[in-house]
């Protein structure tokens, strides 16, 4: 697969353009700094990259202004005493050294407790927190598919976890598979409900279009609302039709 890579300037801000074997436009604001990615398929000009990115100019800046006041989330040492959100909940992390395998627990409201064995170094806990949040996500996965496939009238093939820098969800089409993120376990519930939605209504419509809103609209119509949340945080992208 070809891919090439430059930088543009457009309107003062500096541009990183990826042209790649895609179908869609794709713009992405990243964390820290606001660092402005395009990826456009292969035969694209400039011109339309300059054009695409102009037209969503207020979009960018509102996205690098909310980067630019977020506190910065410091690297995680995974030490007692640390803040980690599980379902749009902040708990305070208690790391507790005992020879037992690990585990995870919420311990109270307040309180998520981590179990390792002594020495686990920060890398290792991380992990052991990972894959909990993997677990959390798979449960809740399976009782939304069973709530919405019906509803929408679609089957999923399957539906994957991963880690991913600019997206919340992605949706294969032809293979009938939908990917999650992970991170998708720190945020309020109808987060993941909204995601998993919005994926699905892909399998009726592949393109965000009026089409594409009205199923949103009747099926969740209060998705506009966990849009708005999940683009409060860091990660922020939006995909359109050029
Ligand atoms: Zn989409």
């Amino acid at each position: 697969m070809t891919t090439e890579r430059r930088q543009l300037e457009v309107s003062g801000i500096p541009v990183e353009v990826v042209r790649k074997d895609i179908k869609n436009l794709h713009l992405a604001v990243y964390p820290p700094h606001g660092r402005v990615r395009v990826a456009v398929p292969l035969r694209t000009g400039d011109e339309t990259v300059r054009l695409a990115v102009i037209s969503r100019l207020g979009w960018i800046r509102r996205q690098q202004k909310v980067l630019e006041q977020q506190p910065r989330q410091s690297e995680r040492e995974m030490v007692t005493g640390e803040s980690h959100f599980v379902w749009g909940r902040r708990y305070r992390l208690d790391v507790i050294e005992q020879d037992a395998p690990a585990s995870v627990v919420i311990r109270n409201s307040k309180t998520l407790q981590l179990r390792v064995r002594p020495g686990t170094g920060r890398e290792k806990r991380e992990q052991v927190l990972q894959r909990w949040y993997r677990r959390l996500l798979r449960d809740r996965i399976a009782d939304l598919r069973a709530k919405w496939e019906p509803r929408i009238g679609v089957r999923v093939a399957s539906y994957g976890i991963k880690r991913m820098k600019t997206k919340w969800g992605a949706c294969n089409i032809e293979e009938r598979r939908i990917w999650l993120n992970l991170e998708l376990a720190k945020k309020p519930p109808a987060c993941l409900e909204y995601i998993l939605v919005h994926e699905l209504v892909h399998l009726l419509e592949r393109h965000h279009n009026d089409r594409f809103r009205a199923y949103m609209d009747d099926f969740l119509p209060s998705w506009r609302l966990h849009r708005e949340e999940l683009n409060r945080a860091p990660l922020a992208h939006e995909d359109w039709e050029y």
